[in-house]
């Protein structure tokens, strides 16, 4: 192990810059242009190390790209999982946006979750290196953020079917020293467009049908089913009226909802129904839209026996303790389960407040991750 060890100790500015590199590509999921530009970026360094890549092209999205350290292999070992979307809005942490300040690294998507691309490909050229003989896979995708959303059903075949049969999948996304995330909660996105009738507030106000007030009903009544631990609604974005001298016609309400299995999702989904198709305020109609549906992050079996892998060769070879984790956020992982790979997740770079200004990474995860994964891989069985 110690030549594995020694490999990515060696070469580990060389990813550092490159962390840098793609980071300093500032890209959101709703912006395709910008998202392949750091495809391109990815791209461009994974052909340097003379490793096989393979662009997946997408008219509604960023194009994904699979990264395979040997392609040609007959069988396949452990793939890895990172989005190269991020949250930022262009800009957001000034010029250069990537900083080094000591150990860390501050800028936009340097855990969240960029920080996973260079130590998949540490860990995988640190494996060939070693003569590990079996293919490892990266997938790289560019509407994590979004749930997915814009690469819909087509998305969903290219994640298992590029994961499919690989004995581990090790989502690279963003963590906290010392953890990895063994369940993940669905993320379920709705909408209700409701309408009511527009009248003049002063002189013919009891003719109107007030769409917010049914909205003030609707949001009532649902986020009152919400249970700690359990399914959660939250009524994020209102968008009601024109004028407060006008009963308002129309409401908007976009829902976030949270379930931490199938029967809890479809309980969810009959909730919203019942919602949507009552009318508090009479003569107002709701049109229940769904905008996204991530399925959850199970812990089951497969995952609990990757987890104690991983914590005992963390252990063994002095990287620190695992500890796992149950998260509230959804991620990629549902699919390489649905896939039936074994998965954890959040195994990629470390640091925290991601999703703000302040996000940061701790340098030397890019090190000790690539470690872990290397070393985790090697002693599979
Ligand atoms: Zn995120």
């Amino acid at each position: 192990m110690q030549k594995v060890f020694d490999y990515i100790e060696k070469n580990k500015d060389k990813y550092l810059d490159f962390w840098m590199d793609i980071c300093n590509a500032e890209g959101t999921a709703e912006d395709k242009p910008s998202m392949d530009a750091v495809a391109d970026k990815i791209e461009e360094f994974a052909r340097g190390l003379n490793i096989f890549v393979e662009r997946v092209p997408f008219d509604t999205c960023g194009d994904f790209l699979i990264v395979d350290t040997l392609h040609t292999a007959e069988e396949s070992g452990v793939c890895f999982l990172a989005h190269m979307d991020t949250v930022h809005k262009k800009g957001a942490f000034g010029y250069p946006p990537v900083k080094k300040e000591g150990d860390k690294l501050i800028g936009p998507g340097v855990i969240d979750c960029k920080g996973g691309v260079p130590i998949a490909l540490l860990t995988m050229m640190a494996l060939i290196d070693s003569g590990y003989d079996k293919n490892c896979r990266l997938l790289l995708t560019s509407d994590e953020e979004v749930s997915n959303r814009f690469g819909g059903q087509k998305e969903m075949d290219v994640i298992k079917a590029a994961v499919t049969g690989f004995k581990a999948a090790f989502n690279c996304e963003v963590a906290r020293v010392g953890e990895v995330v063994v369940s993940r909660k669905g993320i379920l996105r709705y909408r209700m467009d409701i309408t009511g009738k527009a009248a003049h507030a002063g002189i013919d106000y009891f003719s109107g049908v007030s769409a917010v007030r049914e909205a003030a009903h609707k949001i009532l009544a649902l986020e009152s089913k919400s249970v700690e631990g359990g399914i959660t609604y939250n009524s994020g974005i209102i968008n009601g009226g024109t004028m407060s001298n006008i009963v308002p016609e129309r409401c908007e309400i976009t829902i976030d909802v949270r379930v931490s299995n199938s029967e809890e999702l479809e309980k969810a989904k009959a909730v919203l129904e019942e919602i949507a198709n009552k009318s508090f305020v009479e003569g107002t109609k709701t049109e229940l839209v769904l905008v996204s549906q991530r399925q959850p992050m199970l812990h089951n079996e497969d995952t609990e026996n990757l987890f104690l892998h991983l914590k005992t060769i963390s252990e063994k070879y002095g990287l620190g303790t695992l500890v796992p984790i149950e998260s509230g956020g959804g991620s990629d992982s549902a699919y390489t389960q649905l896939a039936g790979v074994p998965s954890v997740c959040a195994v990629g770079a470390t640091g925290d407040f991601c999703h703000t200004i302040n996000e940061y990474a701790d340098i030397d995860s890019l090190t000790l991750r690539a470690k872990l994964l290397a070393a985790a891989t090697l002693e599979m069985e």
